[in-house]
């Protein structure tokens, strides 16, 4: 049970010192997610535009030729007009006629409102892209920041990671889920050691048979108050003897 504590105890102790290299990223690592999550949203903004911008383009060329091409059989219907021999003829004439000019009026009208949304676009375009080129000069800068700090504890992380590891093949995997477990929940502290009469994480009085117990080191005691694993100074002192 005493090489049980004093394991769980070391790989508290090298989690403690990572979590001190995490803190000196202080909250860069957030600032990047949220400026690359923003970036990618704006982003996403403007190529569905100028999606839009060029289907709306396309659409109008297709337009344009259409009526180029009913503006020829316009003519022709009407230079046919004075040839016509009957009635008949005329009627199924004119009508042609008049479906062509409508059929070209509305393909106008359509490429005018077409137009009119292809500047609102371009506009919302333009409004956008800057916004975005500051957004991805922030985004460097806070790389290169957290590049830096990252770069700077890198060898001190690669080998307290490889401790870490070491120790952590030691400790059980119910034991092993239940720290990460109270790691997760309370912040990273889930092994405290017993100080004077109290747990050192919340500071509650252990109760003195539970004390005594606890110095004994025979089982694995949770503080009643706050839920962490609690260990006697002896514990402490073999860890840190263990690691050093
Ligand atoms: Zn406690």
């Amino acid at each position: 049970m005493i090489n049980k504590l004093v394991t769980l105890f070391s790989l508290q102790l090298i989690d403690d010192e990572l979590d001190e290299l995490e803190e000196l990223r202080g909250d860069l690592p957030l600032r990047v997610n949220a400026l690359n999550a923003r970036i990618k949203e704006m982003q996403e903004q403007i190529d569905e535009k100028e999606k839009l911008k060029s289907d709306s383009l396309e659409k109008r060329k297709t337009n344009e030729a259409e009526i180029e091409r009913l503006d020829v059989s316009l003519k022709r219907f009407k230079a046919q007009l004075y040839q016509v021999r009957n009635n008949k003829e005329y009627d199924a004439l004119t009508k042609e006629i008049d479906h062509s000019e409508s059929e070209i009026e509305r393909l106008i009208a359509e490429n005018a409102a077409m137009e009119t949304n292809g500047e609102k676009l371009k506009i919302e375009i333009e409004d956008l892209t800057p916004n975005v080129d500051e957004l991805n000069v922030d985004l460097k800068e806070n790389q290169v920041e957290l590049k830096k700090i990252i770069k700077e504890n890198e060898i001190e992380e690669i080998k307290l990671k490889d401790k870490r590891e070491k120790v952590a093949a030691k400790v059980k995997k119910p034991d092993y889920n239940v720290y990460m477990r109270i790691r997760k929940a309370l912040r990273g502290k889930a092994i405290v050691k017993i100080n004077r009469a109290a747990c050192s994480g919340c500071h509650n009085i252990v109760p003195p048979q539970r004390q005594i117990e606890l110095r004994q080191n025979k089982r694995l005691f949770t503080c009643e108050s706050c839920g962490r694993i609690l260990v006697s100074q002896e514990i402490v002192d073999a860890a840190m003897k263990s690691l050093s």
